[in-house]
């Protein structure tokens, strides 16, 4: 094929390594993968604990590789990203969740808005509006069934570029959540100068809550600055029911984590919502 043809010349060199054959290596397994649809989605529940209401779910990709079994996101995003395949990974994703949505829309099962990741290299590499936009049409989802989640990484190599983009994703009729805030090269001015709707805060925080002050006080203020500026706030990784009940106190109701609901593959999903646990 052409991909080996440009990487047979490699394997010529003298001084190829262990380390770079066995990137080779990965790189080809990842897009065979691509290819062969070894990836999945399942899907974490977002729950409004005030109402007991599905107000969201994050999609989350899976590798079941035949080779090398099941691979963690946290594994294969930042090798996608060193391959220069993360661009492919995401319309993959975004594809994939605008097909499930219409899946979940012809069968009549109840869902909310998707909540779609993008690597921060989708900013500079690829054209991430005319990805979303091509899937929803596609599929013909309407855009208030997606969300996209960006991190702060976004903005670091060019704000004006990043306002562009989701200047552009917001006239789509998407919606942006500014996911693991408060974990990266935060400044508070992102908040006001791009078009965010929802932050999420990240699960690092939750973690210690309520136990270690510094971090409690820290969720406090989060919550406190989302509120003053009317944007949209998810707690994420809350497991305890004592990390609940120090959320609500402070009226943040919409809980992503464990304590609810794990990621769950469709038919999973399907289980969870027939048990109507949640309208
Ligand atoms: P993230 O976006 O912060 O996603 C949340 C992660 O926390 C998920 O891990 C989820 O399974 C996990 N999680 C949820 N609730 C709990 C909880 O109560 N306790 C604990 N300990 N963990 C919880 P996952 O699925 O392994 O994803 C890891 C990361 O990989 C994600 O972090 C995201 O940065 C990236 N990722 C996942 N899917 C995609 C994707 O489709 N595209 C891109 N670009 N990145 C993705
Ligand atoms: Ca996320
Ligand atoms: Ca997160
Ligand atoms: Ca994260």
């Amino acid at each position: 094929s052409k991909d080996l043809g440009r990487n047979s010349f490699q394997l010529y060199k003298p001084a190829m390594n262990a380390r770079s054959l066995e990137r080779l290596a990965m790189e080809s397994k990842f897009k065979k993968a691509l290819r062969t649809n070894e990836f999945k989605l399942c899907f974490q529940p977002q729950i409004d604990a005030k109402h007991q209401r599905l107000t969201g779910l994050e999609a989350l990709v899976r590798w079941q590789s035949p080779e090398l079994g099941s691979i963690s996101p946290a594994q294969f995003i930042p090798l996608a990203e060193n391959l220069g395949l993360i661009v492919e990974l995401d319309i993959w994703v975004i594809n994939k969740a605008c097909q499930q949505i219409r899946l979940w829309l012809d069968e009549g099962v109840p869902f909310a808005k998707v909540s779609i990741n993008v690597s921060a290299l989708h900013f500079s590499q690829g054209n991430l509006v005319l990805a979303v936009q091509n899937a929803l049409h596609y599929w013909h989802v309407d855009p208030h069934w997606v969300e996209i989640e960006i991190t702060e990484t976004s903005f670091i190599s060019s704000l004006p570029e990043a306002k562009k983009v989701l200047t552009n994703l917001k006239k789509l009729g998407v919606k942006i959540a500014l996911d693991d805030f408060g974990t990266g090269y935060s400044a508070l001015s992102y908040l006001t100068q791009l078009p965010i709707d929802t932050v999420k805060i990240d699960a690092s925080f939750i973690a210690k809550v309520p136990d270690e002050y510094g971090n409690s006080q820290i969720v406090t203020a989060i919550i406190a600055l989302a509120k003053s500026l009317r944007l949209g706030l998810v707690a994420e990784g809350v497991e305890k029911a004592a990390q609940l009940r120090f959320l609500e106190q402070l009226e943040c109701y919409v809980i992503q984590g464990f304590y609810f609901s794990k990621p769950l593959y469709p038919c999973e999903y399907v289980r969870f919502i027939a048990q109507k646990k949640f309208s």
